[in-house]
C-alpha cells in the first residue's frame, strides 16, 4: 500500500511566536560536530512525514503533543533554566535548532537567534531537510547547516523531496554539510542523479538507516565501506547507539 503521511495542519498565523516541542541539553549525534555539548530547541510541524522519522510527535496528526506557542523571550527563558552562563558563553555550546522542519519558521527563527545572542550563546546550527530556500537574514544569522535531504526510502517520491533551489543556495553558504540516510545501492544512484548536480561530493556525509542500536551497527559497517570506495564523509549517529529508538534527552 503506497505510504500516505498523516500531516498535521499548522496555523495560518503565528504572530511573533514558535511551536516549541522541547528543549533539552544533550550531546550532537550526527554530522561533523558529533559529540558536542548541544541545547536542542525542537520545533514542532513539518511539511515532509518520512516513514522513518524518529520525532513523529512533532508532525503526526495521530502523535503530536499539545502546547502553546511561545514568544523568543519565554524560550530563551527556558534555555537559561538548563545553561549556566558560563555554558552559554562557550564555543563548545552549540544551540541545535530542529524539528519537524524548523525552516517552516524561519522569519521567527532569526528573531529568536538574535534574542539568544543577546543572552549569551555563541553557536548555532540548524537542522533542515532543505526543502526551503533560506533568507539572507537566516544564513547570516546560522554557523552551519546541517541539511538532510530526502531520498526516496524515505516513503516519499525524490521529486516530492528535492527543491533544487533550495539545495543550491544552502550548499552556496559554504556552511553546509549534507546527510543522507542510506539503506541499500539504488540509494547512491538516486543521490549521485538528483542532488550531485546541485552540491559537491565533499560536502556529502552519509548515515544509516535503522532506529535500533543493533541495525545502526549493522548498517554502519556497509555504510562505512561505501564512504571509502565512493569518497563520502560517513557520520555516525550516536544518539541512537546511546539510546536506541527512546527520546534522545
Ligand atoms: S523531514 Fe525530518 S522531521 Fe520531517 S518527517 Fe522527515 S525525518 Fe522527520
Amino acid at each position: 500500500m503506497e505510504y500516505s503521511p498523516q500531516i498535521a495542519e499548522w496555523p495560518d498565523e503565528f504572530n511573533d511566536k514558535l511551536p516549541l516541542s522541547e528543549v533539552f541539553l544533550s550531546v550532537q549525534g550526527e554530522g561533523r560536530f558529533a559529540g558536542y555539548p548541544a541545547l536542542f530547541l525542537r520545533f514542532k510541524y513539518c511539511n515532509l512525514g518520512c516513514v522513518w522519522c524518529d520525532t513523529r510527535f512533532t508532525w503526526d496528526r495521530n502523535e503530536i503533543e499539545a502546547g502553546e506557542l511561545l514568544s523568543p523571550e519565554q524560550i530563551v527563558e527556558q534555555a537559561k533554566q538548563i545553561t549556566s552562563k558560563a555554558d552559554r558563553q562557550s564555543d563548545n555550546l552549540h544551540v541545535v535548532l530542529t524539528g519537524g522542519e524548523p525552516m517552516l519558521h524561519q522569519a521567527r527563527l532569526v528573531v529568536l537567534i538574535s534574542h539568544l545572542k543577546d543572552a549569551g550563546y555563541r553557536f548555532f546550527e540548524i537542522e533542515t531537510n532543505g526543502m526551503f530556500v533560506p533568507s539572507q537574514e537566516i544564513i547570516d544569522a546560522i554557523d552551519w547547516w546541517n541539511c538532510s535531504p530526502k531520498l526516496s526510502n524515505c516513503g516519499l517520491p525524490i521529486e516530492t523531496c528535492l527543491v533544487p533551489e533550495a539545495i543550491r543556495a544552502i550548499a552556496a553558504t559554504n556552511k553546509a554539510d549534507f546527510k543522507f540516510v542510506v539503506s541499500e545501492d539504488s540509494d547512491f544512484e538516486e543521490l549521485e542523479k538528483y542532488y550531485l548536480p546541485h552540491i559537491n561530493r565533499g560536502q556529502v556525509m552519509l548515515m544509516p538507516e535503522g532506529y535500533t542500536q543493533k541495525r545502526q551497527l549493522r548498517n554502519s559497517q556497509w555504510v562505512m565501506e561505501e564512504c571509502a570506495k565512493r569518497g563520502f564523509r560517513f557520520s555516525p549517529r550516536l544518539h541512537i547507539l546511546a539510546f536506541g529508538n527512546e527520546r534522545k534527552r
